[in-house]
């Protein structure tokens, strides 16, 4: 791959050449080769289960997930202020999961953390898998590049995080999601990541209706830089299986679809 990329930095949107940024940070499980497959490839062939990527042409990133999106100055200066917290918040996480079974399974308790500092890493990762957007992720980039900017509007952005087994690696950049439900569907803008053992939905324009998957940490960004907290999270653990935003069907439930999905064409579309 050449080293050669050169763009509009994500955060400070400079054109400059940019370098690679690891998404989550390195340290947090982000290190061994990865193997990312597009989105549409997985959908080139009607018979493949989303999670099967075998045969797939990937690009084969060595140094593990992430994207040229930042410039030199940008990637160093946040991954100086805020990387470690992110890197020790997902490592108390990987060892609550390996401490199965699980003694307190409804809550995790996590001590001594930065939260804003982990919530502006967080954003960070937002602002790069979004780098083409602009208006609405505009307050976003300033609040990671202002390291002692306090608060996020919450009439205009909610971040919702939860934990996941899954090894499946997603970005998606922003995108309207429908939920249906029995009161009717209702549309919201969202953007997600997940990355093992986290996971984290960025919902514009929240609505105080609709249905929020997740543990709010929107509140994380109204702590100082400097002030640290001990936490309880419920511990919301979703199963990840496909590249959709705020999608958690476990693999038998798409099985299922896919299923009647065919029955549905057998019965429906003549040969
Ligand atoms: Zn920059």
């Amino acid at each position: 791959m050449s080293n050669n990329h050169y763009g509009k930095c994500a955060l400070c949107r400079q054109y400059a050449k940019l370098s690679f940024e690891h998404i989550p940070p390195e340290a947090a499980f982000n290190s061994t080769p990865a193997k990312p497959v597009r989105g549409d490839k997985l959908f080139s062939k009607g018979e493949r289960m989303p999670w099967d990527v075998s045969g797939l042409r990937y690009e084969n990133l060595q140094q593990g997930m992430g994207r040229y999106s930042l410039c030199e100055p940008c990637n160093n200066k946040t991954g100086s202020w805020y990387g470690n917290d992110y890197i020790s918040i997902a490592h108390i996480i990987h060892h609550f999961f390996a401490k199965k079974p699980f003694s307190n399974p409804t809550g995790v308790e996590i001590r001594e953390i930065y939260p804003l500092r982990f919530i502006k890493q967080v954003v960070s990762m937002f602002c790069s898998i979004n780098s083409n957007i602009d208006t609405v992720m505009c307050e976003l980039r300033d609040f990671v590049l202002n390291k002692d900017k306090v608060g996020i509007d919450k009439n205009k952005y909610k971040i919702c995080m939860y934990f996941t087994e899954s090894n499946f690696v997603k970005y998606a950049p922003l995108s309207v999601l429908a939920k249906f439900d029995d009161s009717g569907s209702e549309a919201i803008a969202v953007s997600e990541i997940t990355a093992y053992p986290l996971g984290f939905i960025l919902y514009f324009d929240p609505t105080d209706s609709y249905k929020y998957d997740g543990v709010d940490i929107t509140s994380f960004a109204d702590y100082g830089y400097d002030c640290s907290a001990t936490i309880q999270l419920p511990f919301i653990v979703k199963e990840m299986n496909d590249i959709f935003p705020a999608h958690f069907r476990s693999r038998e439930e798409i099985e299922k679809c896919v299923e009647e999905n065919k029955k549905w064409a057998e019965d429906n579309i003549g040969e």
